[in-house]
């Protein structure tokens, strides 16, 4: 089983549109040690042809384009792209679904909250609604592993709370329990897990346990401090505040997982303005003498 990240970036891609921040700002005139990365996207192929997306990034399309294996085979208009594992329902996890929307049949594979804000809160989703069996609303099960893509599945409840577009009376209905998933991910066929958490905002003991089962980590790498955004905007929220541990400093993602030794860790989901992404920057160092790696758009992971 083969993982393609298609995307690494957090919401907003790097360089971001309205962001001159330093890294934007040397991307964009051609000084900066670095890569562009569009908005997290992981997707898979199956033996059978079919593939399967976790997320649906608003950078979908040009990703499937840049990805032969997804595109549409001879003269028909079947795309291979048969499921969609949501991890959340942020704007960066689920605007690409809006552009699967030409007559295609698939399964969204969500949480039961994530599942009713898209469908009864967003009149735009009647979009993949026009013909029966369109889109497909399947709620994941939260407490056992599950089987669909060809693969085995396992959602990981985290601490989070919904995005601020969602109105407080359905935040009061639905609880924030499944707001915020990981998802461990293994071929059915038996073999490595991977674990994909690209928002966490604290490591408790027992997700610790959880992370230890994985042999390969794909792992929120959003920002390097907790005062990352409020420096470059003058006044943000904090990283944790925003559902984001940072890597650096103390009881930060580095600290914490420091004891993580035999398996592959990756950090995704990087936002434009973490220092790491600056392949000369003292952060970037740290983090490749710590065993950690960056993800980057095009990267592949056997299991
Ligand atoms: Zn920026």
């Amino acid at each position: 089983m083969r993982i393609r990240v298609l995307g690494s970036a957090a919401g907003g891609g790097f360089p971001q549109w309205n962001c001159a921040c330093s890294n934007c700002h040397r991307l964009r005139h051609g000084t900066f040690p670095g890569f562009p990365r569009t908005q997290t996207q992981l997707a898979w192929s199956c033996a059978s042809g079919d593939c399967s997306l976790v997320n649906a990034s608003p950078d979908l399309r040009a990703q499937i384009e840049g990805t032969p294996e997804f595109w549409p085979q001879a003269t028909n208009r079947r795309s291979p792209i048969r499921n969609v594992f949501l991890t959340g329902v942020e704007v960066d996890q689920t605007l690409g679904l809006l552009l699967l929307r030409e007559f295609h049949s698939f399964r969204i594979h969500t949480t039961p909250s994530v599942r009713k804000i898209l469908t009864e809160d967003n009149s735009l989703f009647g979009a993949l609604a026009r013909f029966t069996e369109q889109a497909s609303w399947i709620d994941m099960p939260l407490e056992e592993p599950f089987s669909a893509g060809e693969a085995i599945l396992q959602v990981l409840q985290l601490p989070g709370s919904f995005p601020g577009f969602v109105s407080p009376p359905r935040i009061a209905e639905l609880g924030s329990g499944d707001a915020v998933i990981g998802l461990c991910i293994s071929p059915d066929s038996g073999g490595p897990k991977l674990g994909f958490f690209p928002a966490v905002s604290c490591i408790s003991d027992t997700l610790l346990k959880e992370l230890e089962t994985c042999e390969v980590l794909l792992f929120d790498g959003t920002f390097w401090s907790d005062d990352e955004l409020a420096r470059i905007r003058g006044v943000s929220r904090t990283a944790r505040q925003l559902g984001h541990l940072p890597i650096g400093g103390p009881d930060g993602t580095l600290e914490r997982l420091a004891g993580l030794r035999h398996l592959r860790k990756i950090f995704i989901h990087i936002n434009n303005t973490n220092p790491i992404l600056d392949e000369e920057s003292a952060e970037h160092r740290a983090v490749c003498d710590s065993g950690w790696e960056v993800a980057w758009d095009g990267m592949e992971i056997r299991l």
